[in-house]
């Protein structure tokens, strides 16, 4: 059923850009300990070839009738009997289009509800042409049933669709969709059951992301931004200076490809070899808004823990944690001393320091790798009902 290989390679789970909302297995905020000899649900995500754009498009459109006839049923229904229709009655009346196969309607509708009981409102009109159109969009749901998989891609709807098939159609397959992003291209996403059988790391490691070293590790080794990366930036301004915006679009494209290699390149590695991981919860939005914006934009903090948190989540008997960040820097993670460590702005460029209390010299990213690390266990404790007092000067969110 599985490639021999397949346990050492990582599965894209980049989100459809449609209005999908398929599952993601783990977002763990605090301890997400996986469970021994289980099955997790992915997102496999295919790119579907050019030739199949047109087809897609026009199914798209379908899509668009139905999601928005749905919301005209429910003006209709509101106005002649106050109520908002459910899923059965949308269903029923939606019987006769036969466009879409059975099982892609009711996904629409299904979703439609969804976003309605959401919002406590009628969701917005898709549009299906000019300048604000809708990104296409085609769900289905029991993917087992509605797809065929064939040698060059799958059979849906009566057409082969031939996809760029990086790895194989796991068999467990369960909803999905057809989906286009921005720049015009179609992918196939699958939401799979797949074993959890990568095997577990040992040990535990704090991770501190950052801004002059993409991450530091509690064990002193640190991962740098890849060079390729700010090489490729430089040529994208160039372009974007020049005002060939096909080219500038280009070179974004190959960027955020790079980028994502990057960051899966690592978190597999760490995913593989530490048994417990603990990731600051440092956060890009609010960084974002100071001097450091460019380089916080670039850094793919979230992408990184996400595909962490997942690919953990593969792997029976590890855990995954996120820590509270603040005041690791200026912490001392030998004695938990806050006198001496570098504080505000002008701390910021201060590499190394030495506790007021107990002397130890730290470096300044390892030291909040440690009280990440340090910050990441204690959350485990409290979950297992162990007091633990560190947790309190730490600022820890269950402290
Ligand atoms: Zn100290």
């Amino acid at each position: 059923m599985y490639d021999l290989d397949y346990k050492y390679q990582d599965p894209y789970i980049d989100r459809a850009s449609g209005a999908t909302n398929t599952a993601t297995p783990l977002t763990g905020r605090s301890v997400a300990s996986t469970p021994l000899a289980d099955t997790v649900f992915l997102t496999f995500r295919y790119r579907v070839k050019d030739r199949h754009a047109r087809r897609l498009r026009r199914m798209a459109r379908d899509v668009t009738t139905v999601w928005n006839w749905c919301g005209g049923a429910q003006e209709h229904a509101y106005k002649v009997r106050s109520i908002w229709p459910n899923l059965t009655s949308l269903s029923k009346g939606l019987k006769g289009y036969d466009n879409l196969p059975g099982r892609v309607y009711q996904a629409v509708a299904a979703q439609w509800i969804i976003s309605r009981d959401k919002h406590k409102k009628r969701p917005r009109w898709r549009v299906s042409h000019g300048k604000r159109r809708s990104l296409g969009w085609i769900p289905f749901q029991d993917a087992s049933r509605v797809l065929k998989v064939t040698d060059e891609g799958v059979r849906f709807n009566k057409t082969v669709f031939k996809i760029w098939k990086h790895r194989e159609i796991p068999e467990d397959m369960r909803s999905g969709s057809f989906s286009e992003d921005a720049s015009g291209n179609w992918f196939l996403n699958i939401v799979c059951r797949v074993p959890a059988d990568r095997v577990a790391g040992q040990g535990e490691v704090g991770i501190d992301l950052g801004l002059k070293d993409f991450a530091v590790l509690s064990d002193g080794s640190r991962i740098g931004h890849p060079k390729h990366l700010s090489r490729s930036a430089a040529k994208l301004a160039r372009a974007q200076r020049a005002g060939c915006k096909a080219q500038a679009r280009k070179i974004h494209r190959k960027v955020a490809a790079q980028r994502r290699h990057f960051l899966h390149v690592e978190s597999s590695r760490i995913a593989r070899e530490y048994g417990t991981v603990v990731v600051g919860d440092v956060n890009s939005a609010r960084l974002a808004r100071t001097r450091m914006a460019k380089s916080v934009l670039d850094s793919g903090w979230s992408t990184f823990r996400q595909m962490l948190s997942y690919k953990l989540a593969m792997t029976p008997g590890s855990n995954y944690a996120e820590a509270d960040e603040r005041y690791s820097t200026q912490t001392c993670s030998c004695c938990g001393s806050r006198n001496g460590g570098p504080k505000g702005l002008k701390g910021l460029r201060v590499r190394s320091w030495r506790c007021e209390d107990c002397g130890a010299l730290h470096d300044r990213d390892v030291n909040a790798a440690l009280n990440i690390l340090t910050s990441g266990r204690n959350v485990a404790l409290h979950e297992t009902g162990i007091p633990c007092f560190w947790s309190y000067w730490l600022g820890l969110r269950n402290g």
